[in-house]
Parts: C-alpha cells; structure tokens; sequence
C-alpha cells in the first residue's frame, strides 16, 4: 500500500486475475467461459476498416449498434446502455442505485461481492438450496437491490420466467437485476419484463456466445426511466467508453447471427457430450444451462482434478469456497479442447 492511496482503498480486495494471466501462457483455456470461437471474417474485417477512423472520438452513443441491437431484441434504442463490458454496467449500477443495499445468493459471480465492497455497499448473500435459487429466499429484502444471474454461475443451473417473474413482483421498493451474461445457452431471456415492470435492468454480454470478450461490450436493457439514471452515471465518468473497434465489432457481429447461433448449438452440442463422458467416469454433473460444466468426483478431490489438468496445462476454474471445493468449473471449448481435457481426467480417475 502506498502512502498517498486514499484510506478508503485500504483494504479492497480485486478480482482475481492471477490465474487468467497464466493461462495465457500456452495453456488450453477453460477457465473464463470464452468463446473457443475466433470472430467472424465479417467482423475482423469490420474492425479493420474501424481502425481507420481511430483519430476521431468514438460514438459516446453507439448509434449504429444500439439501433441493431434494438430491432433484434425488440426493444427501443433509449432502452439499452451499452458498457465495457457488462461488467461495466454492473459497476453503473452499484454506483447508482444501491442506496438500500444489495442482496445475492451465497454461490454466484463473485464481481457482485467484490463491486459491494468497493462501493461501500452493505449487502446479504442469500444461500442457495441444493445449489439453486429458491424464489421464496428473495423477499422482505427491505428495499436492496437484487442481482440473480440467470443461468447463475458456477452452478450453471437456469430459473425458469415464472419464478424471476415472483422475485420481481414480490420485491416493488427494491429493483431487480437478472444477469443474463449465459441465457443464449439454454435460459430464457426475462428482457420483456421491462415493459411490465419499473423495478428490472436486463444486463448482457458479447463476451459468450458473440465471441467478443476481448473486447469488451454489454449492456443493460430496462424502461427508458432507469436506463436515463444508467446512461447519466456513464456520461459524468466515462462517455466515451466503447471504442470504435468494438463498436465496429458489436455491429458486424449482430449482423451475423447466423454464425452466433451455429456457435451456440455446437457448443450445446459438446456440452452435452462431455457431460455424458464425465458421468460414465463417475463425475457429478449439476444441469448445465450455459457454455459450461460444474462438475465434482465421486471420490477424487475437486482441488486434486485441478491441480492435476494444471499440470497438464489445462486451466479450469476451482474455487476454494469449502461449499463448492470439490467441484470445477469447465467451460465448453472446442470438440478438441474436451478431447484433450477428457484424455488426461480418465488418466486421474484410473489411478
Ligand atoms: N456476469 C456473469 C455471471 C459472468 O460470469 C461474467 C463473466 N465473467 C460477467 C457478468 C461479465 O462479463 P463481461 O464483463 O465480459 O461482459
């Protein structure tokens, strides 16, 4: 700690990244639920002709973007803000309405936790039951703000609309965030709810299933009332916070969405297959509704099968929170990257 950091800083703890920054050395990664995927032709060329215009401030706005994004959800351009990110827009939202404090499940993105600290956000973590969320657990919150990721994370595990639709209803004092970085994998999107309700921001990402996540766009979709208080916190710090390139990126990859959803369904694909495979070697897999597995052995240790495919320069994410120590998350890369990874765990379980 330096001496001329603020006191207030004294004691953060950031996110991670220690383990993402060695996976880049050569390892195949499974550990940050990428895309196995390389962009299109379309958008790398996209993003070639962008470069040209790299003198000139970006679109504060993201005009051309927005517009696309809005046909293809349905929803009207004032009604999305965009972020580095959805990260990003996480962050706009501790900053701009968690006066009353938050509230999450005990097993879910760890950001959440992390975002609270920082902003001195006083927060409850609401466990899970048998890993999933229970609808009945989110009530009488007193006016916190509520973030579910839906499909949640790591447990892979989605709501159904009818039960995200009870903790928006029984909560009207408190606004309600569904994270829904993972619903093009298998969950069902709750965005219409903002025409229905005023308490819900509807946050996605490209990082997944659009192949963009080194590139850094999401946004948040809600009633035109919360996306203004979004869009006024984003301007006072950082207006012009897509790039160009990105933005060039995001909209050639919305006009493809042919390649998204052939991307989407492999990897559903090889989802499905490696779970059949991890089972038959005696794997515990929960039901995954995303673009990865959270899986534990019957009998070898959730730290032992880490420790072991690291070895082997397979990174996959561990956690040592004691309630999911012995499970892994596995994020669905190519039919090769699971090939190789299966190889060396029927190694580990024959020993
Ligand atoms: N929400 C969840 C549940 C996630 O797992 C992630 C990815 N780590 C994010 C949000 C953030 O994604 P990004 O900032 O890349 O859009």
């Amino acid at each position: 700690m330096g001496k001329f950091l603020s006191s207030k800083f004294n004691s953060l703890t950031p996110y991670d990244t220690s383990e993402e920054i060695e996976s880049m050395n050569g390892y195949v990664r499974l550990n940050t639920n990428e895309s196995p995927f390389e962009p299109s032709v379309k958008v790398i060329k996209a993003v070639r002709e962008s470069a040209r215009g790299l003198n000139y401030y970006c679109d504060p706005e993201c005009s051309l973007l927005a517009e696309k994004l809005a046909e293809l959800l349905n929803v009207k351009k004032s009604e999305i803000v965009f972020g580095n990110g959805s990260d990003e827009i996480l962050n706009f939202i501790f900053m701009a309405f968690c006066e009353n404090g938050a509230a999450f499940p005990n097993i879910t993105y760890s950001f959440y936790k992390i975002l609270a600290d920082f902003h001195g956000v006083d927060y409850v973590e609401i466990p899970l039951r048998d890993f999933r969320i229970i609808p009945e657990d989110y009530k009488n919150l007193n006016g916190r703000t509520i973030f579910i990721a839906n499909p949640n994370a790591p447990t892979g595990i989605a709501l159904k609309l009818p039960e995200i639709e009870e903790i928006i209803k029984s909560n009207p004092e408190s606004l309600v965030i569904i994270d829904e970085a993972y619903v093009d994998f298998g969950g069902d999107s709750a965005k219409n709810f903002i025409h229905e309700y005023d308490n819900v921001i509807i946050t996605r990402t490209f990082s997944k299933s659009r192949s963009m996540a080194g590139a850094r766009l999401g946004f948040s979709i809600s009633c035109e009332e919360i996306s203004n208080d979004i869009r006024t916190i984003k301007n006072t710090i950082t207006p012009y916070n897509i790039n160009s390139m990105t933005q060039a990126a995001g909209l050639a990859v919305l006009e493809d969405e042919e390649t998204t959803k052939k991307n989407v369904s492999m990897i559903k694909h090889v989802r499905e297959s490696v779970k059949n495979r991890l089972v038959e070697m005696g794997f515990e897999v929960l039901d995954s509704s995303t673009n990865f597995l959270f899986a534990k052995h019957k009998t070898i240790s959730g730290e032992k099968i880490f420790e072991t495919l690291k070895r082997c320069k397979i990174m996959v994410r561990h956690f040592s929170n004691p309630e999911i120590s012995e499970y892994n998350r596995i994020t669905i890369g190519s039919a090769e990257q699971m090939q190789i990874m299966l190889e060396v765990l029927k190694r580990i379980v024959r020993q």
